[in-house]
């Protein structure tokens, strides 16, 4: 199938935005999640699953995870942190995959605010049982994290907290509906993109057939993850004056200024504003005499979600989880805390976490949308041929 014309619901069409993401945005971005700044994110991994305690999953933790040795966290990291218990400090099963790397070089952060995201579960201005991670050593793909555990929480995402929309669901519970599910997507198609074709020889490789099964022969996942990709280009684009202005100091003042160089030339990206000046328009939402009473039902919804997160039984599946649902919280505050039509109209203010989190969760979905554009017309015709 072919996708041409507008991404429903949004305002720029898809060969504009297979064209900008494969030009502009998938370079700058590749870029930027590599640097200092961008690749360490702070995340909460201990699973404290408030719906489910006794999913065995959630016990699985790996070796690794307890081992790190303390000498290994540059000053800056060492915040105040939970005392583990002798009980943490016994190793338990894993597939070596699905277990975050925690080794960290020696570059930190400084100079930022902390605020509550209202959109997310987690507190993130506390510290305490936070860890650093670093990214690049911890790639989203496939990881074994399967069957009735990651199955309950999808289903769990979806009955409890946004039901499938069709025509009974107002705009914005249709929206949140298309983030989740262009996220999924995106989820799917990073598994489909790097996965363990053969265990023995850990041979890592594309899997055609998983990307058409999950993605390409549902039309609706598709438009969703473009539709998603494109609202959070829309946050990111929204707080330019912001993300420009904030500072990415590491300490590393060469690898700082390529950072802040690379988000100018995201932010303010000639081409993206001249093709594609509002990838979606925030100001349709909210409108009518239930605004704002819906807004703060659908945060609730997705602060359930955000919380849910915490009962995914596979560390890497939970961390890329964390960050991505913080990513999605960090574009709605962006896009309906600040300056938009609700009564809260506060000066945007952000933490470096939930900055980290947007333009990686941005990269991931530029990621997904390019291997969609150019692997997903190959796996519908091998899956014909078939
Ligand atoms: P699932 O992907 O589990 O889908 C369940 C059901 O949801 C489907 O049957 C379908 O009805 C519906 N559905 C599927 N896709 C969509 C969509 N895009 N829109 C709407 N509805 C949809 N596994 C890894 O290998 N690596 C990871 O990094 C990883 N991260 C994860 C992160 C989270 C937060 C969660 C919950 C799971 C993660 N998993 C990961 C597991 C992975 O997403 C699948 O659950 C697993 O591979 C089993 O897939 P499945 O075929 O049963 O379908």
């Amino acid at each position: 199938r072919k996708y041409s014309g507008m991404v429903e619901d949004c305002c720029c069409d898809y060969e504009t935005v297979n064209q900008l993401n494969d030009e502009v945005l998938h370079p700058i971005l590749q870029e930027l999640v590599k640097t200092p700044f961008f690749r360490y994110f702070k995340v909460k991994l201990w699973c404290d699953c408030p719906f489910w305690p006794d999913d065995g999953m959630c016990r699985l933790r790996d070796c690794s995870v307890c081992e790190c040795p303390d000498n290994e966290f540059p000053e800056l990291f060492k915040k105040p942190s939970r005392v583990r218990s002798a009980d943490d400090m016994v190793c338990q099963e894993g597939k070596p995959q699905a277990a975050v790397d925690r080794t960290l070089d020696s570059n930190g952060f400084s100079g930022w605010i902390e605020v509550d995201n209202p959109w997310t579960n987690d507190d993130e201005t506390d510290n305490a049982e936070m860890t650093y991670v670093n990214l690049q050593l911890n790639p989203e793909r496939y990881t074994g994290y399967t069957g009735p555990s990651a199955r309950r929480i999808w289903d769990a995402i979806y009955k409890e907290n946004c039901p499938r929309y069709p025509s009974e669901l107002c705009s914005e519970q249709k929206v949140l509906y298309k983030l989740i599910s262009g996220l999924h997507s995106s989820i799917s198609v990073h598994i489909a993109s790097d996965y363990l074709i053969d265990e023995a020889a850990q041979l890592w490789d594309h899997n055609l057939e998983l990307l058409y099964d999950r993605v390409m022969r549902y039309p609706e996942r598709v438009t969703n993850l473009y539709f998603t990709f494109l609202f959070v280009l829309r946050a990111v684009t929204k707080a330019a004056d912001y993300l420009e202005q904030a500072e990415y100091n590491t300490g590393n003042s060469e690898e700082d200024l390529k950072t802040q160089s690379l988000v100018r030339q995201l932010v303010f990206n000639p081409e993206i504003r001249a093709a594609c000046p509002v990838p979606f328009d925030e100001a349709k939402l909210w409108k009518g005499e239930k605004g704002p009473e819906l807004m703060v039902q659908i945060q609730k919804q997705f602060r359930n979600i955000s919380a849910i997160m915490d009962c995914v039984g596979c560390e890497k599946c939970r961390l890329w989880g964390k960050l991505q649902v913080l990513g999605l919280g960090t574009a709605l505050k962006i896009l309906f805390s600040v300056n938009g039509n609700n009564k809260l109209n506060q000066p945007l203010q952000l933490q470096r976490n939930e900055v980290i989190a947007l333009l990686n969760l941005l990269n991931r979905l530029s990621e997904s949308v390019k291997f969609v554009h150019e692997m997903g017309p190959i796996a519908e015709k091998q899956i014909k041929r078939k």
